[in-house]
């Protein structure tokens, strides 16, 4: 599949920051409250940018709230490999 260098940019974005992540505070395996929480921080931060019309910083939350879900996602499917109960689990149909 033909990707432009733009979308090739915002993915290595993300993959640095996820890597900053990991670096940082380690393998996260939270509740999914948590991440929801976490994801919804991350949110606040890319909407408070928007206000103050920060828009670089606009585009770094958006990569901040990319990595999380992508984090989320991780920790889910880690829950889902060490049989620890996640909501839906049991029929997840991808929705
Ligand atoms: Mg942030």
């Amino acid at each position: 599949m033909y990707r432009t260098n733009c979308t090739s940019q915002s993915i290595g974005n993300l993959i640095y920051e996820r890597d900053r992540q990991d670096g940082k505070w380690g393998e996260q395996n939270h509740s999914p409250e948590k991440w929801i929480v976490i994801l919804i921080e991350e949110c606040g931060e890319a909407a408070k940018a928007i206000l103050e019309k920060e828009s670089y910083q606009y585009r770094d939350e958006l990569i901040h709230v990319a990595a999380v879900a992508i984090a989320a996602v991780e920790s889910f499917d880690r829950n889902l490999e060490r049989d620890v109960k996640v909501p839906g689990g049991e029929e997840n149909d991808d929705d």
